[in-house]
């Protein structure tokens, strides 16, 4: 049995921010909060809910109850949250990942001089909806191609365009593609996906292309993850999404299978390495 792990995986800088921070406040006190899961990986977040990690989804309407600080995971969050957080002299923690922040105030600085927006993502996906916060005027936000084309971009209007941080590189290179061959000089185009996103992307390609399965290892709701999942399964059919060690699909291994291995993220090391040791035990 061959087990290749891709050279890039697993926890990113801005995720491991994150979840230090809220160790770190958790070893002093015995609560904190975090808006929204602080991570997309249940196993992490049953860890730190055991040791007093309390999620909140919704603000506005927890408000009067909060007896803690808030941590801000680092999806980030609108403008109005953070208004209500010091209208209500609630202590925070912003973990807002800094490519995150330097989104929010390239979309501010745009919209404040008129440039309606365009975000290239998943409209559900948190750190939209935050970005989406701090826009001043009008917007839109695409997670596709044709969706770009379907926005019917007026060529006498200005635009800024940006892009999730976990976006599918490939299909953001041809949205830039699109915008030069049809001659859409006026749009900024800022490329916004984060250096761990593409060195992931482009790792586990490889990793996937010489391998007879590929472990993708993460959250099953986590975006990143479901990118991983889907660049790796264009290059190798046996792919599988698993959360854990006890999700590993023992059926496809024997003792002549390559594996190749990848994680999101929001994967700890130690959930990578005991998939990696189960495996290594099956043989
Ligand atoms: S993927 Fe990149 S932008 Fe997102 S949290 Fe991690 S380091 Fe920050």
């Amino acid at each position: 049995m061959e087990i290749k792990k891709a050279e890039h995986m697993g926890f990113c800088f801005g995720v491991k921010n994150a979840v230090d921070c809220a160790v770190k406040v958790l070893d002093e006190h015995s609560k904190i909060y975090s808006y929204g899961e602080i991570i997309h990986n249940r196993d992490v977040v049953e860890r730190l809910a055991d040791k007093g990690l309390v999620v909140i989804e919704n603000l506005e309407d927890s408000i009067d109850k909060i007896d803690a600080k808030i941590l801000i995971r680092s999806h980030g969050v609108g403008r109005k949250i953070i208004e209500l957080l010091n209208d209500n002299n609630i202590e925070y923690i912003d973990a807002t990942c800094p490519k995150v922040k330097s989104i929010h105030r390239i979309v501010n600085k745009y919209s404040s001089q008129g440039y309606e927006i365009i975000v290239v993502g998943d409209s559900s996906h948190p750190e939209v909806i935050g970005i989406a916060g701090w826009i001043e005027g009008k917007y839109h936000i695409a997670d596709s191609l044709d969706e770009i084309k379907a926005l019917d971009i007026d060529k006498d209007k200005k635009y800024c365009l940006v892009c999730q941080t976990t976006f599918n590189n490939n299909i953001f290179k041809e949205v830039v593609e699109f915008l030069k061959k049809n001659d859409y000089t006026n749009i900024v185009t800022n490329n916004t996906i984060c250096d761990a996103t593409i060195k992931r992307q482009e790792s586990c390609s490889d990793v996937a292309e010489n391998s007879d399965i590929v472990l993708v290892i993460g959250g099953k709701n986590s975006s990143n993850t479901k990118k991983l999942y889907e660049l790796c399964k264009e290059k190798c059919d046996k792919t599988f999404l698993i959360e854990n060690y006890k999700e590993i699909p023992y059926k496809y291994i024997d003792k002549n299978t390559k594996i190749g291995i990848t994680a999101g993220a929001s994967t700890p090391d130690w959930v990578i390495e005991e998939v990696i040791q189960n495996v290594r035990e099956s043989e």
